[in-house]
Parts: C-alpha cells; sequence; structure tokens
C-alpha cells in the first residue's frame, strides 16, 4: 500500500545527491523498525537509486540534554533504540548513534547521503532542530508523518476549540489513514563501509551508564522499552482487558487501560497500528472499540492540534484560553483550605492518601491511570497559592516523572486542568468556573483496590531494585 500523499512533506526540493552512498533516514520520532512510514519512504528511495539506507540517531547529552528528560526517560528510549537497532538490521539497514544532537548528527551524516528522510513530531526542540537541518542540508529532504493517524495539517489548519470540533474532522479522514503498512524489501542492504554507532546499543544499560544526566529519577520496572514490548503487550490487552475497556476505562483499579502512553510517546509503536488491532480485536465490543479510538485518536491527536498551533504551549499564559485565566485571576486571593510545597507534593505527603497513592503510583513507577491523573493535577491548583504556580509545578511533576511526560499530550492536558478544551461550569471559590473535580470523582471506582494495587507496584520497583 502507497503512503498517503498527506504523510509527506517536501522540505527542500532539490535533486537526489549523485555522489551520495545512502539515503539517510533520521529516526527521531518514529522510534521503530517496523510499522513506520518514513523508514519505508527511505526504503522506497534508497531501492530506486540503488542504493542503502543507512538510519541515525542523535542521543542529547549532559547539559545539552533533552529538556526535563532523566535517567527513567533515557533508559527506556535507549531500550527501545536497541530493539529498533536489530530490527533494522536484521531488516539490512545500517544505524549510526552519536552523541550529538538530532540536527548535528544529520547534518553531518546529511554530506554523503542522496537525499535524507526525516519524521516528524511537534514538540518546540524537534521544530528547531528541522529548521537547522533545512538550513544546512543541501540536498533533498522529504519529511514522513508517522506517529499520528491523520497529519495535524490535513486535519485542521488551525487550532482547534475542543474534542468536538476536531472530531468530525478527524472522522472525514480516518478511511484514508488507518490502512496497513506493508514492509517494503530491502534491495541494496547495508555492508562495510557505513558510518557506525559511536555506542554499542546492543547493551543499552552501559550505554546509559555512560551518559551524564539527572540520575535522581530512576529507571522502572515495570515498563521496559521497544517495539517488540509494546506489540507483546498490545496483544495481551487486546486478548483480555481491553474486552472492558467501554465500562470500565474510567476505573484505575479495574486494570482496563491499555498502558499504550509510554510506547507512543517514545515513538515505539504507531498508532495506525494500534487503531487496526483494536478494529480487529476479538475480544471488545463496538463499545470498547469506540471508546479506545477515542482516546488514541481524537483526544490524542487534539493535544497535537494544540501543541502545533499554539507558541508557548508550555506557559500558562499561552496554553491556558483567556477566560479561564480571568476566572482565576479573581479568584487568586481565595483562601485555600490547605496549600502544600512542590516538595510536599512530590512525596506524597498531604492529607489525601487517595491523592498520595496516585503520586506513589507516578513517583515510583512512571504511569498513572487517566482518571486519577485528571483529580491528580485539579488537586494541584487547588493546593497551590496561584493558578500559575499550580500549573508549572504540574507541568514539572508530570514531566519529572511519567514515564510518557514531556510530550504533546503533557502540556495539552495540563493546561485542560485550567481550563483549555473545556467549558465554564458553576462558579466555586479558587477554581471560578473552570471545573473542579471533587473527591466524589473517587467514590465512581473501588478506591481502597486501588490503594492495594499502588502498595503493590510500589513494593515490586522496590524489591526489584533492592
Ligand atoms: C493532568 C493530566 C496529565 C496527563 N499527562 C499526560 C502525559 O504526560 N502524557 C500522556 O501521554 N498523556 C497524559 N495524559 C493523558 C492520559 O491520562 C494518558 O494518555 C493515559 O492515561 C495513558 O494511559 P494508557 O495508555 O493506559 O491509556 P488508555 O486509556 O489505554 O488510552 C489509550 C491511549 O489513548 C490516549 N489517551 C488516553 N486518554 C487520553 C487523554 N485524556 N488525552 C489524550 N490522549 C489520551 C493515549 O495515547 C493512550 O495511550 C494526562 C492527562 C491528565 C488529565
Amino acid at each position: 500500500m502507497a503512503i498517503q500523499a498527506g504523510r509527506i512533506r517536501i522540505l527542500k526540493e532539490a535533486e537526489p545527491r549523485a555522489a551520495g552512498r545512502y539515503v539517510l533516514y533520521l529516526l527521531q520520532q518514529a522510534n521503530r523498525a517496523h510499522g513506520n512510514p518514513a523508514l519505508e519512504l527511505a526504503i522506497e528511495e534508497a531501492n530506486r537509486l540503488g542504493l542503502p539506507v543507512l538510519a541515525g540517531f542523535g542521543l542529547l547529552d549532559g547539559k545539552n540534554g533533552f529538556p526535563e528528560a532523566n535517567a527513567r526517560h533515557y533508559a527506556f528510549l535507549l531500550q527501545g533504540l536497541a530493539d529498533a537497532a536489530s530490527g533494522l538490521e536484521a531488516r539490512g539497514i545500517g544505524f549510526c548513534l552519536r552523541k550529538a544532537s538530532p540536527a548535528r548528527v544529520a547534518i553531518d551524516l546529511a554530506r554523503d547521503a542522496a537525499l535524507l528522510v526525516l519524521d516528524r513530531g511537534y514538540l518546540a526542540i524537534q521544530k528547531r532542530w528541522y529548521d537547522e537541518i533545512v538550513a544546512a542540508v543541501d540536498t533533498r529532504i522529504v519529511q514522513v508523518e508517522g506517529d499520528v493517524v491523520v497529519p495535524v495539517e490535513v486535519t485542521s489548519p488551525k487550532h482547534e476549540y475542543a474534542a468536538r470540533t476536531l472530531r468530525p474532522k478527524l472522522h472525514k479522514h480516518l478511511d484514508d489513514y488507518v490502512a496497513p503498512l506493508t514492509a517494503r524489501r530491502v534491495k541494496h542492504p547495508a555492508g562495510r563501509g557505513l558510518p557506525t554507532s559511536e555506542v554499542d546499543i546492543a547493551d543499552p544499560a552501559k550505554v546509559l551508564a555512560g551518559m551524564s544526566l539527572d540520575r535522581a529519577v530512576g529507571p522502572v520496572r515495570r515498563f521496559t522499552g521497544g517495539e517488540t514490548e509494546a506489540r507483546r503487550r498490545l496483544k495481551a490487552y487486546l486478548a483480555g482487558p481491553f474486552a472492558d475497556y467501554g465500562s470500565d476505562r474510567n476505573r484505575p483499579e479495574a486494570g482496563a487501560a491499555s498502558h499504550m502512553s509510554p510506547y507512543l510517546h517514545f515513538g515505539q509503536i504507531s498508532p495506525v497500528e494500534i487503531v487496526l488491532a483494536v478494529r480487529a480485536a476479538k475480544a471488545g465490543g463496538a463499545e470498547d472499540k469506540a471508546s479506545y479510538v477515542e482516546e488514541v485518536v481524537i483526544r490524542r491527536e487534539l493535544a497535537m492540534n494544540h501543541v502545533h498551533y499554539t507558541d508557548g504551549y508550555d506557559r500558562y499564559e499561552r496554553a491556558v484560553p483567556e477566560w479561564a485565566r480571568k476566572v482565576l485571576a479573581e479568584h487568586a486571593d481565595d483562601a485555600r483550605p490547605k496549600t502544600y510545597t512542590e516538595t510536599e507534593l512530590a512525596e506524597g505527603r498531604t492529607h489525601d492518601v487517595y491523592w498520595n497513592a496516585a503520586q506513589a503510583e507516578m513517583r515510583e513507577t512512571g504511569y498513572m491511570h487517566n482518571h486519577l491523573r485528571m483529580y491528580w493535577g485539579k488537586k494541584i491548583l487547588e493546593w497551590s497559592p496561584t493558578p500559575e504556580e499550580g500549573f508549572a509545578r504540574t507541568l514539572r511533576l508530570n514531566n519529572r516523572y511519567f514515564l510518557d511526560g514531556r510530550d504533546p499530550n503533557s502540556f495539552t492536558n495540563v493546561a485542560w486542568v485550567y481550563g483549555l478544551h473545556d467549558r465554564p461550569w458553576a462558579r466555586r471559590k479558587i477554581f471560578g468556573t473552570v471545573r473542579y473535580q471533587s473527591e466524589n470523582s473517587l467514590r465512581k471506582f473501588d478506591a481502597k483496590a486501588y490503594l492495594r494495587t499502588v502498595e503493590d507496584l510500589c513494593r515490586a520497583e522496590a524489591g526489584d531494585k533492592a
């Protein structure tokens, strides 16, 4: 099946360089060897030109590390890269990891490339890399979107107001974009003489040990990175827990969530592959399938839309809509029954045992269920001295501890706590007309069972590390 034209953007119109020794693919967002349209396009081009494909990766380290990334994030990323590199090798594709910025790696390796293929992300730092690459590389550059179902600009040319405005626009394109991607056969396997990696990625723990980074937040045992693990989890999920997604997706203790978010964040699985598998699943009825597609396509791509069309999506004054900032300011002086410092929050030392448990799950295991993330975020707003401070701390905690943090979904959902993509509700203290979430939301599931689950999860993390 051809790659949909809407996924492909020509960033530099030029003939492929005749003296090029390979087609370079900067594998930076879609960290996988299968189900990756950018990689398949690179293979098509290389086959046509009679060349091998070289996949490059720039690993940011030390002072120049990826913003807010720590040992937890890097461990998962490196496990995923080890898996991708072995998948690439099995397909006859070269892999070259260098400890430098992705833009630097692309610019250096592109000197010997016939053409350069990029995949695509929407964060400001990624957009800066693309600008640097386009300014410095003089051969043809093609960018291929593989980490959303429908490319953001195809869905909408502007910032969308809410899920209800995005939904019909996105649904119009679903049939065109939810299609299987066949693996192209590599006609000219990478041999000797191509640039090779600076580190042995087959040993990700050793690479991690050699990096200069924030180790205060350590790797977790609950999640292992990589596309193989992502597919194994998806298969097990769809064969069982998914059957209750429609009815139980808001019950954190029920185990009906898929835990796909870390894998999606690191590009270790394609959302199209997930949707195809969900549609084909034997377990689960129409309601479960529709519910899941609503989350993984509509809600997730609403986040991409927000980040793509909002300069300063990480800042309160840019990310939070004006009506919400206005009412929150009107209530900024309301007495807060409780306030906590960021350290007390991080350590889970509040009066609310359920909130503390959610914080422990996040801090110790890198994950939290969506229903609790909403409660967690709304309580930080309530317990912070000002809404601006609440927003900043929520984002810091979110991005520090979650494996899926630092994602468009992170910035968008933290802003949702403060009114983004929502409407005004009844007025009350502190929140004004921004949606409030009370302790009653804990009654909608078996909160005591959730406490036990978190204890078990934390014990497993501690035990494994002892
Ligand atoms: C305050 C707050 C902070 C959040 N921070 C993040 C974050 O840092 N990174 C992140 O990926 N998600 C974040 N979310 C969204 C959501 O909670 C997670 O994506 C979801 O819980 C991940 O678990 P799962 O894969 O088991 O979800 P499932 O329920 O199995 O859903 C499947 C997929 O759908 C998508 N999805 C589910 N719920 C949402 C949602 N509300 N918005 C957008 N996409 C969704 C995710 O890609 C998810 O992997 C946040 C939500 C809130 C309220």
